[in-house]
């Protein structure tokens, strides 16, 4: 069966286009021109994925994925003209699956899509990983410490799991970012920064422990206590 893919895109000559690509590679495509009629189409029908503009009349895009998450895990892939750290860290910290900045190659399109599905279909782990007071559940996607919940955006997440497990390991910023992001951020590995402070913000300092130690000049681990 083919994937179902939800376009919300003003601009009409740009989802027209995306739609025919689309269609060819044999994907099941419909289009919103925007972000209301995009979020009653998703209430209303099944889709596997959604390409969101972030520039958008009325509600922009942030606020559209902020909408749809609330009730959603439906993988979204950003539709950007513009190429910041910050929109990028933004919209991923609103629970954006993946990124691509206009104007793109449709073959780069398509090899995004295609990873977003593949991750997404995979089976979530059943192990529980923990370090100190701290456990990471990712089949209920649950963070707790000694047994307080902690609210992690999806991102946040991947990477406290990523860390966990691999435990004992020192991973530079460039290996977090190709398999927490899955893509090649461009170089711009102080986004992994950012998120280890988010990290420590939400837990370290909430709960006075310490969980992600810098490694200076190499990158980050999670230890378990001597
Ligand atoms: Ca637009």
């Amino acid at each position: 069966m083919s994937a179902r893919i939800l376009i919300i895109e003003d601009e009409a000559k740009f989802a027209r286009f995306v739609e025919m690509e689309l269609s060819y590679e044999g994907y099941s495509v419909s289009k919103a021109s925007d972000g209301r009629d995009g979020l009653e189409l998703l209430a209303s029908d099944s889709f596997d994925l959604v390409l969101l503009d972030i520039m958008l009349p009325g509600l922009n895009g942030m606020e559209v994925l902020r909408r749809i998450r609330r009730s959603s895990s439906i993988p979204v892939i950003m539709l950007t003209a513009r190429d910041s750290v910050m929109d990028k860290v933004a919209g991923l910290d609103h629970g954006a699956d993946d990124y691509i900045t206009k104007p793109f190659a449709i073959e780069e399109l398509l090899a995004r899509i295609r990873t977003t599905l593949r991750k997404n279909a995979a089976a979530p782990s059943q192990e529980v990983f923990s370090v100190g007071l701290l456990q990471l559940d990712p089949a209920k996607h649950m963070v707790t410490v000694n047994h307080k919940q902690v609210d992690l955006t999806k991102r946040e997440f991947d990477l406290l799991q990523y860390l966990l497990e691999n435990k004992g390991n020192v991973l530079s910023r460039e290996a977090l970012l190709e398999n927490v992001w899955g893509f090649d951020f461009e170089g711009e590995t102080n986004v992994v920064d950012v998120y280890i402070r988010f990290l420590r913000a939400k837990i370290d300092e909430v709960f006075g422990i310490k969980t992600i130690a810098t490694v200076r000049g190499v990158g980050y681990v999670i230890r378990d206590e001597e």
